[in-house]
């Protein structure tokens, strides 16, 4: 491990070696549910529709938003033209569902491995089938991605097609869920800030401007690629915390409205009763986390938030915070709200945090799927990260159901030991 990094808030160092990660395919499951007239087509392998199938739990009856168009051996040798046999399957897709405005052809590690120019075939594609279907390209393979940065790809490649304007907005970017999302509309609204757009939009026509009169907002850590885009068609960042329990919430909401000249004495009154039934929420599930001693293996880029959430407003003690990635601009705020001290490490040497975790006996681990079956069966509960990103879990009205996904797994627990 390295040396310690800033020496007085937590304590930064970083790992390399094996790593237990989902690739950024996984991201399809939550963005094909936000864009709603989007198809996201993985050209793939098996494996990769497999895992998009396991982890989105197909409905039989439901008409999917996603597919994967399978990469045979004979592509893999070379032996067929595989941008022929993709321009056929998108043809025979689009005449299917004339409901699709946007289609993504997503990368997987069998694409790369073949070289197949996806952003060509996109270009190619957007010409023979716009204007009434976008279609764009980006990678959600296991070589470049993990888990959460497939939504980051699938954003910064929205950015590029986005329109011009250089009016005053705000924009909030990463995926919230619409329940989510629309309560922060209304406080954006009552704070006074306006217009405000959210990035993705619900729809394919609903995507928002960007230009120099753009204030962005990240709603979600994970987004480095996607804030890069933003920052090159002129947008500013705001920097602050993320909007995780009731106080990332306020912070969150002030840095927003700070940047657009609202008055602090408004700022308290907007945010006074959501911060009381937050504070509510929160309080019945104190008891249950309270003094409990939590290890996050990396997984999600969520980590250090709900670190932070978790230490500040539930009182658990944190022995480690693994993340894959560690931006240290976009995590500034979150890193300064952390106990001096915090042990983060980002990266990952899976053998070694195993015999950390294991040698610390923590109550709670909240890790990725692959990690939890084995350390459930060595009697250690654990919290599933993938979950987090299912669930709505930002703002005010989520902040008790935040502290009691962690809450949870403590409470079966007990159950089972009565
Ligand atoms: Fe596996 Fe790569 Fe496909 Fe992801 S993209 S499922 S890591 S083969």
């Amino acid at each position: 491990m390295n040396a310690p990094f800033p020496p007085c808030g937590p304590r930064v160092s970083q790992e390399r070696g094996q790593r237990a990660v989902f690739c950024g395919l996984t991201g399809i499951v939550w963005l094909h549910r936000k864009i709603r007239d989007a198809f996201f087509l993985v050209v793939g392998s098996r494996t990769c529709a497999h895992l998009i199938q396991s982890a989105a739990g197909v409905m039989i009856f439901a008409e999917p938003r996603f597919a994967t168009a399978i990469i045979e051996e004979r592509d893999l040798a070379g032996l067929a033209d595989a941008h022929e046999e993709l321009d056929r399957v998108v043809g025979r897709l689009l005449e299917r569902r004339p409901d699709i405005r946007l289609l993504f052809l997503v990368g997987s590690c069998p694409s790369e491995v073949i070289k197949l120019d996806l952003g060509r075939a996109a270009a190619r594609l957007s010409g023979r089938f716009a204007p009434a279907v976008r279609v764009l390209s980006y990678s959600g393979s296991g070589i470049e991605t993990t888990f959460t940065q497939g939504e980051d790809a699938c954003l910064a490649a929205l950015v590029p097609d986005m329109g011009t304007s250089d009016d005053t907005s705000l924009l909030v970017v990463g995926t919230l869920a619409d329940v989510v999302e629309d309560q922060f509309a209304r406080l954006f609204a009552d704070l006074g800030i306006g217009p405000v757009r959210f990035l993705p939009g619900r729809r394919a026509a609903e995507q928002a401007t960007v230009g120099r009169g753009t204030r962005y907002l990240l709603a979600q850590p994970f987004l480095a690629d996607t804030a890069r885009a933003l920052d090159n068609r002129g947008a500013r960042r705001i920097a602050a915390p993320f909007p995780l329990g009731a106080e990332g919430t306020t912070l969150w909401l002030r840095a927003a409205a700070e940047a657009f000249g609202i008055a602090p004495e408004r700022v308290a009154a907007v945010t006074a009763p959501g911060l009381a039934r937050a504070g509510r929420a929160l309080d019945r599930h104190r008891e249950r986390l309270e003094g409990r001693r939590l290890f996050f293996f990396p997984d999600s880029q969520l980590e250090i938030p709900l670190a932070r959430f978790l230490s500040r407003e539930m009182g658990v003690e944190l022995i480690e915070v693994g993340t894959p990635y560690l931006h240290r601009q976009h995590l500034a705020e979150e890193l300064a709200l952390l106990p001096a001290g915090t042990a983060v490490v980002e990266g990952q040497s899976l053998d070694d945090q195993l015999d950390r975790c294991r040698a610390a006996r923590p109550d709670l681990t909240v890790c990725g799927l692959g990690l939890a079956n084995p350390l459930e069966a060595e009697d250690r509960p654990t919290k599933w990260s993938i979950e987090l990103l299912f669930t709505p879990i930002q703002g005010y009205e989520q902040a008790g159901d935040l502290a009691e996904l962690f809450a949870r797994p403590l409470v079966r627990r007990s159950r089972l030991e009565v």
